[in-house]
């Protein structure tokens, strides 16, 4: 009967205006065991009102979000083991970076300044060679994930080698991530054919079926390095685990001229000529699209990872982001790889991408805060095909937290919360980080990763890079 209660007040409580809520029923209902609550604080939901709750409150249980609403109802009704005070503190939905690389923070700064192509073929390509092997990704893994808890990232989408040895670090570390094998048509540390990395994914996928963190994914490097037939087995393998299929699409002009030239069709036209696309699919970069193959995104549910740094960086182009936002397409942000960024920070990423556009557009109005703030949360979760469980602060989903602190120098004085959080906060202003209601980060404490050891295995593999460059 208790439970009944609950469980109605909880339906009033999220049905009921956050200024009006029911306090009468509230109050008769018995307080009920609850793992974590969170008091205090502004609440950014993110959920479809885009509400925000003033001096509230979160009740976690078993991993998920209970209860939410004003501070003194939810108190009153939650018995928690442990509370998170967040006064004068902005509690956000973790952000979630859809498109990085997550070892090569280990080539962090390798090389800097180049042409993609250069930069790859004479820094990275070789540097990989050379040195990825699983422990590598092992430690660039740690590394990176520490820097992303850090960063109230709480979610991730990664393509790489030995991605199994990721997903166990990225679960130890208590991660939700979408991780992909690459799958390439040149040897590689891991698999040296595409029919190798194939049965690889495989095996990786039906591992980690049903965990409550890891996706595992193939991850098909790009439509210039993978051929037609390894794309569609990939597309049947998709379709039978029903697994997602990270993919990088036409990320420079040249691409897009290859492709064209190649197969008489641009990137994103040919992948859906062949059936390659669908609701699985996250692509990153697609920045040379045409309105065309945008409609082609929208339609089949393609989610997309624009990473306005790593493409400035490289001069690859500027993504049609308000186009794809104009027709809805599910688009997130992400950092790419650390080696053309240099870094995992999505505050800055954030920042960069409501800023680049304004700029290419000409018009101050394009990409405001609120809307880049959207594609760090729950539109990124939508781009991860994801956001049923994560992305924004409701009951019933996954409680992946970020709690920021809001009263640093450069966040004073403080007039509105969207502003604040896209033009103004700093990865260093997290406090707590929470992933399925576990936490991983509290008061800047790494629970999950020894950040000293981290530091000792990264700088470990500086000199052997260099030296496997032959500098
Ligand atoms: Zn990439």
């Amino acid at each position: 009967m208790d439970k009944l209660k609950y469980f109605f007040s909880i339906l009033l409580l999220i049905s009921t205006p956050i200024s009006g809520l029911a306090v009468t029923v509230a109050e008769k209902s018995r307080a009920v065991d609850v793992d974590i609550l969170i008091v205090g604080g502004t609440i950014v939901t993110m959920n479809a009102k885009r509400e925000i709750i003033e001096n509230g409150a979160i009740a976690i249980t078993n991993g998920k979000i209970d209860l939410m609403g004003t501070r003194r109802i939810v108190e009153r009704n939650s018995r928690a083991k442990r509370v998170i005070n967040a006064t004068g503190k902005v509690i956000i939905p973790g952000l979630i970076n859809t498109h990085t690389h997550i070892p090569m923070v280990l080539f962090r700064g390798i090389s800097d300044d180049l042409d993609l192509n250069d930069w790859l073929t004479k820094f990275i390509f070789p540097a990989e060679a050379k040195n990825v092997n699983e422990q590598f990704v092992r430690v660039g893994a740690r590394l990176g994930l520490a820097e992303m808890i850090r960063g109230g990232t709480t979610t991730y989408c990664d393509m790489y080698y030995f991605e199994d040895a990721i997903a166990e670090e990225t679960k130890k570390a208590g991660v939700r991530g979408v991780l992909g094998e690459t799958i390439i048509q040149f040897p590689v540390s891991d698999n040296k054919t595409p029919a190798e990395a194939i049965a690889y994914t495989e095996r990786f996928i039906k591992k980690w079926k049903g965990d409550p963190l890891i996706v595992a994914a193939a991850a098909p490097h790009a439509p210039y390095t993978v051929s037609t037939a390894d794309l569609k087995a990939i597309r049947a393998q998709s379709d039978r685990l029903d697994s997602p299929v990270v993919i990088h699409v036409a990320e420079t002009k040249k691409e897009r001229d290859d492709i064209l030239a190649q197969y008489g069709k641009t990137p994103v036209a040919y992948l859906d000529s062949i059936g390659f696309l669908s609701n699985r699919t996250i692509a990153a970069h697609s920045v040379w699209v045409t309105p065309d193959e945008i409609d082609i995104y929208r339609n089949r549910g393609v989610g997309v990872a624009h990473n306005p740094q790593s493409n400035m960086k490289l001069a690859s182009g500027v993504a049609p982001v308000p186009a794809m936002l104009a027709r809805d397409v599910a688009i997130g942000i992400g950092t790419d790889g650390a080696a053309s960024n240099n870094d995992l920070n999505m505050w800055e990423e954030m920042d960069t991408a409501a800023k680049l556009h304004k700029l290419i557009s000409n018009d101050p109005k394009t990409l405001p805060a609120e809307q880049a703030f959207e594609m760090a949360t729950i539109r990124g979760a939508k781009a991860l095909h994801l956001d049923k469980i994560t992305g924004s602060l409701e009951p019933g989903k996954r409680a992946d937290i970020a709690i920021v602190d809001f009263d640093g120098l450069h966040q004073t004085p403080f007039y509105n919360v969207y502003s604040h959080l896209v033009y103004a906060t700093k990865a260093s202003d997290v406090r707590t980080v929470i992933i399925n209601g576990r936490i991983v980060m509290l008061d800047r404490r790494l629970l999950t990763l020894n950040e000293r050891a981290i530091k000792i295995d990264a700088n470990a593999y500086r000199k052997k890079i260099i030296d496997s460059l032959g500098k």
